[in-house]
């Protein structure tokens, strides 16, 4: 069967690692980004020129218009969805809680929430056995925030992926008999662009002497294990949880 991924927020980071790692395992990737079209264009390119298959993706994955032409799109390019990596997410400034606006809890909700949903539901309609489709895997990129709550930085963020953790449960006993898995990582202090745009650069390296295993994880260790939870060595894995946070 031919393997075709959609990874979301593909353009940098654990997103843009996922994508590569994938299509060097055969798929052909689907790299969705928001406005950056010149990194997600050198994803596709650095694909292409190793013989593999990619496109770029343009589309808010908050916007159900914009989702459903993406999906659409995917199929006509590519094929039909086997494999979705729900990846893009934002994370503003660290704040308490006297300092959180309905704007931004509603902007962390749509993208990290809604956005995760959107992507879902398409996939699922594409995927399923009920709907004719051959079955599929997704994953969703949750956060070890989910679980600590993040207190006095992100409690806005960490709700969000604690809706995730739940959506990953919910629809995975949902579209089990459908032929789909799904599962989920909790990435913990991973070295991306993330942690600036949170307004603290330098914060991995700050907070990681407070983890068992001293360091902080690379974009391309949280990609193994998607691509395992991706793959048939996972058949029998689904609604199930990696913690990728260095033993925190
Ligand atoms: P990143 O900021 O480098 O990448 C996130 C990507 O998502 C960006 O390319 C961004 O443009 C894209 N994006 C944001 N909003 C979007 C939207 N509405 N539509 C489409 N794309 C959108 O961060 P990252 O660290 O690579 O994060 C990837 C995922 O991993 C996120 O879900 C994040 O919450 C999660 N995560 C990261 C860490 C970490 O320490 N870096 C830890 C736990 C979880």
């Amino acid at each position: 069967m031919n393997s075709v991924a959609l990874v979301s927020g593909a353009s940098r980071g654990i997103g843009r690692a996922t994508a590569l790692l994938l299509a060097q395992q055969g798929y052909a990737v689907g790299v969705n980004y928001l406005s950056n079209e010149a990194a997600a264009q050198s994803v596709v390119d650095e694909i292409v020129n190793a013989g593999g298959r990619a496109i770029a993706l343009q589309a808010d994955i908050a916007d159900e218009e914009q989702v459903v032409a993406m999906f659409q799109r995917l199929s006509d390019k590519l094929g039909p969805i086997t494999a979705l990596v729900n990846n893009a997410g934002i994370l503003f400034q660290q704040t308490t809680i006297e300092n959180l606006t309905a704007a931004r809890i509603n902007k962390v909700l749509s993208t990290n929430v809604t956005g995760y949903f959107l992507c879902c539901r398409e996939a699922v309609k594409i995927m399923s056995h009920r709907h004719g489709g051959n079955g599929g895997a997704i994953v969703n990129v949750s956060s070890a925030a989910a679980r600590l709550g993040a207190p006095g930085e992100y409690i806005d963020y960490a709700a969000s992926k604690g809706a995730v953790d739940t959506l990953t449960t919910g629809l995975s006993l949902e579209v089990a008999a459908y032929g789909i898995r799904v599962n989920c990582v909790r990435p913990g202090l991973i070295y991306t662009e993330m942690h600036a745009s949170g307004g603290e650069p330098g914060r991995v390296d700050r907070l990681k002497t407070h983890l068992p295993m001293q360091r902080g994880g690379q974009p391309e260790e949280v990609a193994q294990a998607i691509a395992w939870l991706l793959s048939d060595s996972a058949s029998y894995v689904t609604g199930s949880f990696i913690e990728l946070a260095g033993g925190k």
